[in-house]
């Protein structure tokens, strides 16, 4: 029989053995969960891919709930409580996801490491740029010698000019020379800063215009009419031409309109001169978020993810590393999948009942994306105006089949179907997934799968 001390002892240590083993048992199970990175996504692109490259040593999180539209998402303070847990987090950069920055700087967890998968990706604010007509032009007459052109700083940081000799210091004289100054806008851009002179001579500038005030010293050899085409109206930026200290006026100005190059501009197109400074601030002011929807910005992207990982979890490196690869090689054959069907098509034109998403995506199959949406999100409707436009356009082409977005009732295409007599089909811009989509396994892969399917319907290829 035991006596009191050595019970009480016995029970202590059965306790403690006890204890030891809820311990290490939780332990173990502990540090089987804490092996698995946690990583939190914002678009579904993100989360599919973090899905690949993770595998079994990862546990990703989509934010987004199923079904709610992307653009107008805003996360909830348990949202941020989650960012703030997790070992990784993954959004597609600051023009899709604005709130992130904000999120990311109230978290106070050391080792989360925040990945903006467009790292290295040049987001652009306008497509087709290089079919972009001039916006203004204006004639000078302009005796030999030497003019100070000035600009302040403006909307852009940079701006295409070209100057040309011309027969008439009149409007006919900037006719006479438009369609040379276009030919020239396809060539490449020379880009000069303030130091440089500039000459009247058959070169396209591109004009650093970074500081505050950068003033041009322009040559003239021959006194005669010169017209300057340049990307932006002057307005924009203060544009002045002086000589000895004298502003010299133009003759006669035209502002060009890119009505006739609409469609290689998206949004633009089909804005008229009176809503020009609306049109424009928007362009300025925004970047084209949607790079997930071209195939090789996606490669580029999956990389980021992938250089994520590896940097969490560098003993695995190599198996991230490899999966990216593996999974590149599937973004590189639906890429050749769309470059084959696409290639032998009736219609080059998109017409998207929905938000401008596709422009990186027409980029890179030569196609033509045309919204009667101001934007790159959804929040800013078409007017009545920029819908007739847009019948305008279907008539022209005799197009039979138009596109509706995703994830929101497709109102506008709706009524562009309906008014055109077109049928319309779903081109998922795969910034999120519905419930359903979500219970039916859906990839990115599958949905641009899919999207090839009603692309090639739609544009009417063989
Ligand atoms: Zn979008």
């Amino acid at each position: 029989m035991l006596t009191r001390k050595q019970s009480f002892i016995a029970t202590f240590l059965a306790v403690t053995v006890m204890l030891m083993t809820v311990c290490s048992s939780a332990g173990a199970a502990a540090s089987g969960q804490a092996e698995k990175l946690k990583v939190i996504t914002t678009l579904f692109p993100l989360y599919d891919w973090a899905r690949i490259i993770g595998g079994d040593k990862a546990e990703v999180t989509l934010l987004l709930p199923p079904g709610v539209e992307s653009h107008s998402f805003d996360p909830t303070p348990k949202d941020a409580v989650k960012i703030n847990k997790a070992d990784l987090f993954i959004y597609t950069g600051k023009y899709m996801e604005p709130w992130a920055e904000n999120v990311i700087k109230g978290t106070t967890n050391k080792s989360l490491l925040v990945i903006d998968s467009s790292h290295g990706i040049e987001l652009v604010g306008e497509h087709g740029h290089d079919a972009h007509a001039f916006e203004w032009a204006g004639v000078f007459d302009l005796a030999a010698g030497e003019y100070t052109y000035s600009l302040n700083h403006g909307p852009d940081p940079s701006m295409k000019v070209i100057i040309l000799p011309t027969t008439t210091a009149s409007a006919e004289g900037i006719e006479a020379v438009e369609e040379r100054a276009e030919f020239l806008l396809q060539s490449d851009a020379l880009t000069v800063t303030p130091s440089q002179k500039l000459q009247a001579d058959e070169i396209l500038y591109n004009l650093d215009l970074a500081e505050e005030k950068s003033s041009y010293t322009l040559s003239i050899k021959e006194a005669g009419a010169y017209v300057f085409f340049t990307e932006h109206l002057p307005e924009e930026f203060g544009t002045e031409l002086k000589k000895g200290g004298g502003v010299v006026m133009p003759r006669a100005t035209e502002v060009i309109e890119g009505h006739d190059h609409g469609e290689h501009h998206g949004t633009e197109g089909n804005h008229h001169h009176g809503e020009e400074a609306e049109a424009h601030h928007h362009h300025h002011g925004g970047k084209d978020p949607h790079i997930w929807l071209d195939f090789s910005l996606a490669a580029k992207m999956v990389d980021t993810i992938a250089g994520g990982f590896a940097g969490k979890d560098p003993a695995n490196r190599e198996l991230y590393i490899n999966r990216a690869r593996q999974y590149k090689e599937k973004l590189q054959e639906i890429d050749h999948l769309y470059q084959q069907a696409l290639s032998h098509c009736k219609h080059q034109t998109i017409i998207y009942g929905g938000h401008f998403a596709f422009g990186y995506f027409a980029d890179r199959f030569k196609l033509e994306h045309v919204s009667p949406y101001k934007g790159f999100a959804p929040n800013a409707e078409p007017t009545p105006k920029d819908i007739a436009e847009l019948m305008k356009t279907i008539k022209a082409k005799d197009i039979k089949y138009i596109f509706y977005e995703e994830g929101i009732d497709p109102k506008t295409a709706r009524v562009i179907s309906k008014e055109s007599n077109t049928e319309k089909l779903l081109l998922h811009g795969v910034h999120n997934v519905s419930k359903e989509e979500l219970k039916a396994e859906a990839t990115y892969l599958s949905l641009m799968q899919d999207n090839l399917e009603r692309l090639t319907k739609g544009l009417e290829c063989q």
